[in-house]
């Protein structure tokens, strides 16, 4: 097949801005959900903004029940909790209120509720999607309250299989949520570490799917607005986090993150995922301590394109430009700049070294790095991490 030859996925209704949360009864009528389970993680369950969205589901006379026991990086245990409550409670369709652990999970519950084999069989390998039966899966609405996933606009749920330490991307086209309400004023609250870690997470996602590989220009198009949101906002909301403008932004900065990634992710959510499943660390977090020594391994693969990209942000100076700015942003969010600086007490020998760039080369990202990744350059890389090169 000639190129250009490629497949493009678009996502769901969005409905976008501050307060728009008190539609949650009316969209739950429309997408004909009667008695909802709300799925969310059990620091936000603490939260007024949880307990304010439920009093707008109390006021409507919504029937609904609430399972929050979400870890952070959620694991299997975690799901089949869910599944339970859902099929227990006559639940028919999922809240998912969040940020990327709870979103995932309440999706991962709606596609499971309705399955009879393990959630494993669902990876997103292959067309293993097709095992499912899509008429049992239950509508999913999804309101993020982080900025950074972009979980709410995607067909995936990422959950770490406990047995084997690895993070699992599982696919479904139906787990895209049918509304997404997408309110910045419920990532109000969030701490200045977490808004870094998600927004970081959003950068990445769009700077790893504009340096994929492949055919996709809208997808190039999005991830390079997505950037300059970034750049432009999430100091602000790190700052300031009741920037409303600053959160809008990094809110739409998120969805597009995820819209791009379509296309392709690459090395650092390559390493990170291993990370996060070994260490438990805090996923866009970890992709923000990965970015900049990514950038140079990946160098002369990308360089025209960062070029191009670095002339729409109207960063001077070309590839070394946009990496100075990359540094400039890690710093004023704070970012530690080696992956000891991430989890603290780090010793790595290189049996534990072996073991994660095992991991990172068959990650299902791996493919989308434009520099082909072996278990030696993975270890350089990680090497480099460590030691700050
Ligand atoms: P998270 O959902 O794990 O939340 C982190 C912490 O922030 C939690 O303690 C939570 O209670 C708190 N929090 C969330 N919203 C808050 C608010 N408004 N105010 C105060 N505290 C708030 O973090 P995340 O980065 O959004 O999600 C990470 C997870 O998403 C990981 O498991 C990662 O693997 C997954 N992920 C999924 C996708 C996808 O496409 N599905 C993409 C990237 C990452």
């Amino acid at each position: 097949m000639t190129e250009p030859f490629s497949k493009w996925n678009y996502p769901t209704t969005v409905l976008f801005g501050a307060g728009r949360i008190k539609e949650l009864p009316d969209i739950l009528a429309s997408a004909g959900i009667a008695n909802p389970l709300f799925v969310t993680d059990p620091g936000l369950a603490q939260l007024p903004v949880v307990a304010k969205t439920l009093k707008l589901l109390d006021d409507a006379g919504v029937s609904y029940g609430v399972f929050s026991d979400v870890k952070p990086n959620p694991v299997e245990s975690n799901l089949n909790a869910g599944v339970k409550i859902f099929r227990d409670g006559g639940h028919d369709g999922v809240i998912a209120f969040g940020g990327g652990s709870a979103l995932d999970l309440g999706k991962l519950v709606a596609f499971m509720a309705g399955q009879n084999r393990p959630v494993w069989d669902f990876e997103d390998i292959d067309d293993w999607w097709t095992r499912a039966d899509a008429s049992a899966i239950a509508p999913i609405i999804a309101v993020p309250t982080t900025a950074g996933t972009g979980s709410e606009v995607g067909r995936a749920g990422v959950i770490t299989n406990e047995a084997t330490h690895t993070k699992k991307v599982i696919f479904h086209p139906r787990m895209l949520p049918v509304t997404v309400i997408a309110d910045p004023e419920l990532s109000v609250g969030m701490p200045p570490f977490i808004t870094a870690g998600t927004g970081m997470d959003a950068f990445a996602h769009c700077l790893e799917a504009y340096c994929a590989p492949g055919y996709h220009p809208m997808a190039d198009g999005i991830a390079v607005e997505g950037m300059r949101l970034v750049f432009e906002n999430l100091p602000k909301a790190y700052e300031n986090g009741k920037d409303l403008t600053a959160r809008a932004n990094m809110m739409s900065a998120a969805a597009m993150g995820a819209t791009a990634f379509q296309k392709g992710l690459g090395a650092i959510h390559s390493l990170s995922h291993p990370i996060g499943a070994l260490y438990d660390t805090h996923h866009g977090m970890t992709n923000a301590v990965f970015m900049p020594y990514v950038l140079a391994f990946n160098r002369d693969a990308v360089e025209e394109r960062i070029v191009r990209l670095s002339r729409y942000l109207g960063i001077k100076g070309g590839f070394n430009g946009f990496a100075k700015a990359v540094l400039k942003l890690r710093k004023q969010l704070k970012v530690p700049h080696k992956l000891p600086g991430l989890i603290k007490g780090l010793e790595m020998d290189d049996k534990r070294k072996a073991l994660i760039a095992d991991m990172a080369v068959v990650d299902p990202t791996a493919g989308g790095n434009p520099v082909k990744l072996t278990k030696k350059n993975v270890l350089e890389l990680l090497d480099a991490s460590i030691e700050g090169k």
